[in-house]
Order: structure tokens, then C-alpha cells, then sequence
């Protein structure tokens, strides 16, 4: 089994990723979060937010709607160009995107293709439920739009100024050709976006300022270093409007792959938003009266992709003293569902029960903690290690008398005696 294979066993195993509609047989590309999933992709977004927003005075959130106003998609230009140039194998009749294609079909190797045609990704809906009165809507397929609509609201209502950012995470959607490889590529997703508003003249500061931030950002996250990279988007291959793109990549198993784009958009958004509403986008500068079109740095990056590269980056199996393996994510203790796992150590002693009772409700105040009193602590030291859980604490019967719990490393197994009042600083 390779590591795409294993992350895929172990999420649905551990109630971490489930195939969406399974029992229908399931739905290409659509994908739920499990009880220790959900706990994950709440912290990494968590962890984001801090890292892009909290942290700083200059960069602000939003929460925008999946359905817009259509027209945005025009202005975007999405309607029109949103595709992806897809051939079809004249054997199998398997479609793939054209830059999935090396000479062969990767299904039964033929080597001859349809010519490549586009395809939209929009999802369309509907608005309204009278027929004929239905209007024609999209489900966004970038989170990003809502950002540059709300650019004015956001200057005329709070305490910026130019240069500031606005963040958001939330879902896009794309109707993806050939979803594959867990969730990264499904055709609903979530995206961390930041658009970073600046004057024309300080777009080179502000660029390599984001390179700089969000390489950093993923250098924290990540354990394993070497898996990250800066690609840089061929100059022949970048959009008229922008002047410079990198992706940030991380080594999955099967070669390099985008987790993030940062983009030199320019005032390409603002003015495409400006003509297609006719509403003035420009922004006065308080200082010196200046009224200009903002230029835009932008990181967009994907949640459910960076989910799924953190699973690679944890993913390990080790050989323990006794001979058995064990497999640990050593996923980043922010992320990880549970700070710590609570185990009395026998299940059926009332006083043992009682006294991990008290240690689980001292610590779930502060933190996520999870309860397990089923089988022996070795079965639960295996599961927990398996959702990469830092922590586990078992209280014994010498709990009892001295008021001490065995404190476990996942990662290096070592086991601690700790006094109970001072467990929380601990684990912190
Ligand atoms: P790709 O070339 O892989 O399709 P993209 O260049 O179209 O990606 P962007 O439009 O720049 O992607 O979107 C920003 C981020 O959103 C990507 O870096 C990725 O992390 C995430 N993303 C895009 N498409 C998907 C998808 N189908 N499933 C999961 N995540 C996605």
C-alpha cells in the first residue's frame, strides 16, 4: 500500500475523513469530516485565523455567502473561462485533464486521445421557485469574490486603511472533471484567502513581504521541512493581469502539489468589479487625498488539501522495543483532535472511574481532552497514537493514594509520573 492508500484506511478507520453518501455507493469528490476530523480541520482553520488575522493589526475577516449575484461571475470571468481542457481516451473513454495526461492513459495505457475540450467548473443552482421567474445562480467556485465585494463595505465600516488585508475562509465549489486522491481534488472545499489591499507603488514589498509569511506559516505547521517549495508560475503562463505567481508546494506522494497560490493580482478584481457594477471601487487616501484603484497581494490556499498534506507529513510507522509496529501521526499538537486521552485505568473500580471523572472535567475547561475506558491501555495507546493524540493519562490505583497520573509522550512513549495540580502545565 502506498501512503495515499494507508491516510486513506486510517482516516476512515479513525473516523477522521469518510467517503461522502457511502452507503448509496458513494459520490465522486464529496467528502465528511468524522468526530476526529471535525476536531482537526477546526484547529487548523483556528490556527490559520490566528496566524493571519489575530495576530495582526492590519488584516481583517469576513464571512461572505456561497450564492452571489451572478453577474459577479461574469465579472470574474468565470462564466466565460472556468474550465478545464479535458481529453478522452478513444480506448477506455476515461477523461482526464490535460495536464494529468504523461503520453499514456493512466487507466489502460492507450496512447490515443480525443482532441482536448474545455469544460465549465461552475455549479449551477437556481434562485427563486417560481418557473420562469428563476433566476440562474452559482455556487461559488472560489471563495476569494466575496472579499473584493465587500473591499468598500469593509473601508466605509471599520478603522483601516490602505495598506490593510481581509480574510476569509470558506466553501468553493468546482465541478472537477476527475476528483481524485482523497479530498485534493473534490468539488466542495474550503479555501483560507487573503487579499492584501496595497498602493500600486508597494505591490513588490507586499508580495515578497506574503511569500515571505505564508512559506513561513507552512514551515510551522509541516514537520518535515524538505517536502516544501516555492514554484513560481511560468511568465508565459500567467494571467494578462499579474505580473508574478508562486505556489507554495509540499512533497505528496505522488510528486508536488500546489497546497497554496500567492498572486500579484494587481487591480485587476477591483476594476472588473467596478465595470461590471458601476459602482466606484477607488479608494481616497486620508493622508494625501489620492484616489487610486487598490492593488491586491493575494494567498489563496486550500484547507482540505493542507488537512490532507499535514495526514502525509504526520503518517508514520514505527518499530517498537517489543518488536510490534505501531503507526503514530505526529501531527502538530494544535492541530491534533485531543490535547490529551483520559484512561481510567480499570473500568470496573468505582473509586479509579471517580478520580479520572475529576481529572477529565478539571482539564476540559482549558482544553480537549477525550475519555476512553474501553479495553487495555495498550489498545488505547494504539488508537490514540493513530489520530496523533500528544497525551494519554491513566489514572491507576497509586492515583488513589498519592494523587499522581502516568503521563505517555506520543512521540517518544516515554511515561512520566505527574502530579494532578500540576497536569495543566504539563500539557501546556
Ligand atoms: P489546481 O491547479 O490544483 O486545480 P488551482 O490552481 O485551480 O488548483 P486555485 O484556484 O489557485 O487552485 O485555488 C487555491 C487553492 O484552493 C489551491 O491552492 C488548493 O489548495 C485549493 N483547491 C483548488 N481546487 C481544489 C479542489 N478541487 N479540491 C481541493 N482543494 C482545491
Amino acid at each position: 500500500m502506498d501512503l495515499l492508500q494507508k491516510v486513506t484506511a486510517l482516516a476512515k478507520r479513525r473516523g477522521i475523513i469518510y467517503p461522502n453518501s457511502e452507503i448509496y455507493g458513494g459520490i465522486g469528490g464529496f467528502y465528511d469530516y468524522g468526530p476526529v476530523g471535525v476536531e482537526m480541520k477546526n484547529n487548523l482553520k483556528k490556527y490559520w485565523w490566528k496566524y493571519m488575522v489575530d495576530t495582526r493589526e492590519n488584516v481583517v475577516g469576513i464571512d461572505g455567502t456561497i450564492i452571489t449575484h451572478p453577474k459577479v461571475w461574469e465579472a470574474s470571468g468565470h462564466v466565460e473561462n472556468f474550465g478545464d481542457e479535458v481529453v478522452e481516451c478513444k480506448k477506455c473513454h476515461k477523461r482526464f485533464r490535460e495536464d494529468e495526461i504523461d503520453k499514456a492513459c493512466p487507466h489502460c495505457g492507450n496512447k490515443e486521445f480525443t482532441e482536448p475540450r474545455s469544460y465549465n467548473l461552475l455549479f449551477e443552482t437556481h434562485i427563486g421557485v417560481v418557473e420562469g421567474d428563476k433566476q440562474k445562480a452559482y455556487l461559488r467556485g472560489e471563495a476569494c469574490q466575496n472579499i473584493y465585494l465587500n473591499f468598500k463595505n469593509v473601508v466605509d465600516s471599520t478603522r483601516q486603511s490602505i495598506p490593510f488585508g481581509i480574510a476569509q475562509i470558506g466553501k468553493a465549489f468546482r465541478n472537477e472533471v476527475t476528483p481524485q486522491k482523497l479530498t485534493f481534488r473534490s468539488r466542495e472545499f474550503e479555501q483560507w484567502d487573503m487579499e492584501f489591499y496595497v498602493h500600486p507603488d508597494d505591490m513588490k514589498k507586499y508580495f515578497d513581504y506574503w511569500m515571505e509569511e505564508r512559506m513561513k506559516f507552512y514551515k510551522g505547521l509541516y514537520r518535515k521541512e524538505e517536502n516544501l517549495r516555492f514554484k513560481q508560475h511560468p511568465k508565459d503562463q500567467l494571467a494578462f493581469y499579474a505580473k508574478d505567481a508562486y505556489d507554495i508546494e509540499y512533497k505528496a506522494p505522488w510528486g508536488w502539489a500546489e497546497n497554496e497560490g500567492i498572486h500579484w493580482r494587481g487591480d485587476y478584481d477591483l476594476k472588473q468589479h467596478m465595470e461590471f457594477s458601476g459602482t466606484d471601487l477607488r479608494y481616497t487616501d486620508p493622508h494625501t487625498g489620492e484616489k487610486y484603484i487598490p492593488h491586491i497581494v493575494e494567498t489563496s490556499g486550500g484547507v482540505d488539501r493542507t488537512f490532507l498534506m499535514l495526514l502525509f507529513d504526520a503518517y508514520e510507522e514505527e518499530e517498537m522495543a517489543n518488536g510490534n509496529t505501531r503507526t503514530v501521526l505526529k501531527i502538530h499538537k494544535d492541530i491534533a483532535a485531543y490535547k490529551a486521552a483520559v484512561f481510567p485505568l480499570v473500568s470496573n473500580k468505582e473509586e479509579v472511574v471517580e478520580k479520572a471523572r475529576e481529572v477529565f472535567d478539571l482539564l476540559s475547561g482549558d482544553m480537549k481532552v477525550v475519555w476512553d475506558a474501553r479495553g487495555n491501555i495498550g489498545k488505547r495507546y494504539r488508537y490514540q497514537d493513530e489520530i496523533g493524540t500528544p497525551y494519554c493519562i491513566t489514572i491507576d490505583y497509586d492515583t488513589l493514594e498519592d494523587d499522581t497520573v502516568t503521563v505517555r509522550d506520543r512521540d517518544t512513549m516515554e511515561q512520566t509520573r505527574v502530579k494532578i495540580e500540576d497536569l495543566k502545565d504539563t500539557l501546556s
